[in-house]
């Protein structure tokens, strides 16, 4: 089956007994034994709940692992995953990275001595410069946030694993229906389903999908172990919001693209960064490794001063954190999602006062035209 469909077809065929077509959500804790030493399967919902299991084995068929795992939110699935290292271990990670993923390795892992180094994983020489005896794990964000680097995944994993490491990847911004990171040889992906997975911006979710055995085993314990569980209720509105994502996908995406080439053109602003453009210092990467260009963009003022006017302007697109959604939403990474990264840091890395992002939703898209014309100066 193709992608579109399996997404259509996730947690169909789930209850036998009624033929229900939605997932039944199994709202229990716990699960009657038929007699000792038996199991239906199911005995306490965090170790497994039925309605989770459907979701889990959703993402891990569409990611084309080997096993999946649905936790209570994209950290609590990160959370989990560093939770395979020990003290001493050290981590490459994607400069440009989300800011939940920062703070969590320096505020909380870095306690256990747990490192990581922050570099630019388009570069192999980074990588490679940036490895040392104690180095265990790539950790790739690929596009990256807010500035949509794109890192070649076949080439940077290679380069991995001639060294022996884990790789992870966070495939948010490009979702199963776009990018399959386990096909050029990632050990483990993994989403915050807040975003494209759900897509209505109405649950928060994580989703983890290994690709060995050996790899689903350890996750399964940690998973258990930790708890972090996404509850019934919301594995089945992430299923829900599943069976539509190639759809809105395909609409969030052109919407973008046209976005991207007017705002390029526009005289208010700096530069634009969409890998879809095909002045995108990535774009060649893209297009091989990618079905689509994705619907984030991120844009410059050329003045600063444009800023606040804008986000209070804008009628239909909201000035709100989070992307993936239907809703187009607006953001100001300097003072939101990148706010805990220190300030020179976030300047080196292009992270400004000039810089806003916009995750593109499904609206029509003259009335996308048409707001950002009413706020942009001419
Ligand atoms: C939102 C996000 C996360 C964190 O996920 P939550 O569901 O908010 O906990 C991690 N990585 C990326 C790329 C994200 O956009």
């Amino acid at each position: 089956m193709k992608i579109d469909t399996l997404l259509v077809r996730a947690g169909i065929q789930r209850d036998p007994a009624t033929g229900s077509i939605s997932t039944p959500i199994y709202q229990s804790a716990t699960f009657a034994h038929p007699e000792l030493g038996k199991s239906t399967g199911y005995d306490y919902s965090r170790t497994a709940n039925p309605t989770r299991a459907a979701l889990e084995e959703a993402i891990a068929v569409l990611e084309k692992g080997h096993k999946g795992f649905a936790f209570s939110s994209g950290m609590a699935a990160i959370t989990t995953l560093l939770f395979l290292f020990k003290p001493g271990d050290h981590l490459i990670v994607s400069d440009d990275l989300y800011g939940g993923t920062y703070r969590l390795l320096e505020e909380v892992f870095g306690h256990y001595g747990i490192t990581a180094s922050y570099t630019d994983t388009s570069s192999v020489e980074n990588v490679r410069n940036s490895i040392t005896s104690r180095t265990k794990a790539l950790f790739i964000e690929t596009p990256t946030n807010p500035l949509m680097k794109v890192t070649d995944l076949e080439l940077m994993i290679g380069t991995a694993k001639e060294h022996g490491l884990l790789t992870i990847v966070d495939n948010t911004f490009m979702t199963p229906y776009l990018q399959q990171p386990i096909a050029y040889g990632a050990d483990i992906v993994m989403h915050s389903a807040t975003k494209y997975l759900g897509g209505h911006n109405d649950s928060v979710a994580g989703l983890v999908v290994t690709a060995s055995e050996e790899l689903s085993e350890k996750v399964l314990k940690l998973q258990n172990g930790a708890g972090a569980i996404l509850g019934p209720q919301d594995s089945w509105l992430i299923l829900r919001g599943m069976k539509t994502l190639g759809v809105r996908l395909e609409r969030q995406q052109e919407n973008a693209g046209r976005l991207a080439e007017w705002l390029k053109d526009h005289p208010a602003i700096q530069h634009v960064y969409y890998p879809g453009l095909n002045d995108h210092p990535e774009y060649e990467i893209s297009s091989r490794q990618a079905r689509g260009f994705g619907a984030m963009l991120s844009f410059t003022v050329k003045e600063k001063e444009t800023v606040p006017a804008i986000l209070k302007n804008l009628k239909i697109i909201s000035f709100a954190e989070s992307l993936g959604g239907v809703e187009s939403l607006i953001t100001y990474p300097y003072t939101q999602t990148h706010a805990d990264i220190p300030e020179e840091i976030r300047q080196s890395r292009g992270v400004t006062d000039k810089l806003l992002r916009l995750s593109v939703g499904i609206e029509n898209i003259e009335d996308l035209l048409e707001d950002l014309k009413s706020v942009l100066p001419s």
